[in-house]
């Protein structure tokens, strides 16, 4: 399978160059805004061709599938391009900036009979798999409560658009909410119904949050609580499920990197869990080129990005209106 990077970014080039070429798949072209940035991301990277134009990379027939990782606001149109193009695709978080669209691209894709996934990592990582393994044989009971902690330190080299450019898509909920959103769906099996949220900024951000905290709803009745931040250098991150039978506790998983502690706690006794540290990106990879190999669905669909940018826009609308917000999954 040959991929076209759309994007010339960080992330590329830091962790899914290699996830690609470690399935043994090739990557044909990178399309950036700038001719002199693609030919250097190009040479950089070995990529064999480099363009600024977005309709030759979905011209060309050696192309299977494109990965988008340009800044959010680009996603929609650069995937609907390349639906048209009969492209698989698979996108960053966020998919869009607002639902309707995220569910117009899923859509299409379905329609065109073309793979659609969504970039969240967490649910490749051992850990969570794990995790979410305990809960489901019920080790915990009935699940009460979730809390996330996901507050970290935005290294200087991402502090771009992220923390100034809200038409870019910026702030931490668009940036750290969604994986949040996505993890807690994937450990539970439902999806939120109503969010509480308040958010601050001003550290980091201008004219983005750089904080917030909010409480959410689950059907079932399980509460959650969680913490995004670009500001917190020493906070660590964390994930805990509390049930009526014991409790999950997890340090260091959510992050990019496979390790981590996660024990399971009843009573007085704490045991650790044992889990596969293998590379969450690497698996996101594997698992879309078996999806475009008829083989199963690839880790995070194309749904699972609709529906983690809608919590993560009720999170938005209810620290902006102060109100309880209930999430519109579009449908
Ligand atoms: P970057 O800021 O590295 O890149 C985004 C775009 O910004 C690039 O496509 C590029 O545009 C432009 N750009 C980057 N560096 C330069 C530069 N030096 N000069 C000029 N333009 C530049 O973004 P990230 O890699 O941090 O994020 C990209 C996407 O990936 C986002 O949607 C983000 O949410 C997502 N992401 C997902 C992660 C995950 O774990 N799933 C982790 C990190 C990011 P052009 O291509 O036009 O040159």
């Amino acid at each position: 399978m040959k991929w076209g990077l759309i994007g010339a970014s960080n992330i590329a080039e830091g962790r899914m160059i290699e996830a690609f070429r470690g399935n043994g798949q090739d990557i044909a072209s990178v399309q950036s805004g700038g001719q002199a940035r693609a030919d250097e991301f190009a040479a950089k990277n070995d990529i064999p061709h480099a363009t600024t134009d977005l309709d030759e990379l979905l011209a060309r027939p050696d192309v299977d599938a494109v990965y988008i990782s340009s800044t959010n606001e680009k996603h929609f149109p650069q995937a609907m391009a390349a639906i048209k193009a009969g492209k698989h695709v698979l996108c960053e978080k966020p998919l869009s900036m607002n639902v309707g669209d995220a569910v117009t691209m899923v859509k299409a894709a379905e329609d065109a009979g073309l793979v659609f996934a969504t970039n969240h990592h967490l649910r490749n990582a051992g850990t969570h798999r794990a995790i979410r393994d305990l809960i489901r044989q019920g080790a915990i009971g009935d699940v009460l409560s979730a809390r996330v902690f996901h507050a970290v330190f935005l290294r200087s080299a991402l502090q771009g658009w992220r923390v100034d450019n809200p038409g870019a898509g910026g702030g931490v909920i668009l940036d750290i909410v969604v994986h949040d959103a996505d993890t807690v769906r994937f450990h539970l099996g439902e999806d939120p119904a109503e969010v509480v949220a308040m958010t601050t900024s001003g550290r980091l951000g201008k004219g983005v949050e750089d904080s917030v905290m909010s409480v959410w709803s689950m059907p079932s009745g399980v509460q959650v609580q969680t913490h995004e931040s670009f500001t917190h250098a020493n906070a660590g991150t964390g994930i805990e499920f509390h049930g009526t039978e014991g409790s999950i506790i997890a340090r260091g998983v959510m992050t990019q990197n496979p390790g981590g502690e996660v024990v399971l706690r009843k009573g007085d006794e704490t045991t650790p869990v044992a889990f596969q540290p293998e590379d969450l990106y690497l698996r996101s990879a594997r698992m879309f080129g078996e999806a475009v190999a008829g083989k199963g669905q690839p880790a995070a669909t194309g749904r699972d990005g609709i529906a983690s940018l809608a919590v993560a826009l009720a999170v938005a609308r209810a620290a902006e209106t102060g109100q309880r917000t209930a999430v519109d999954y579009g449908d």
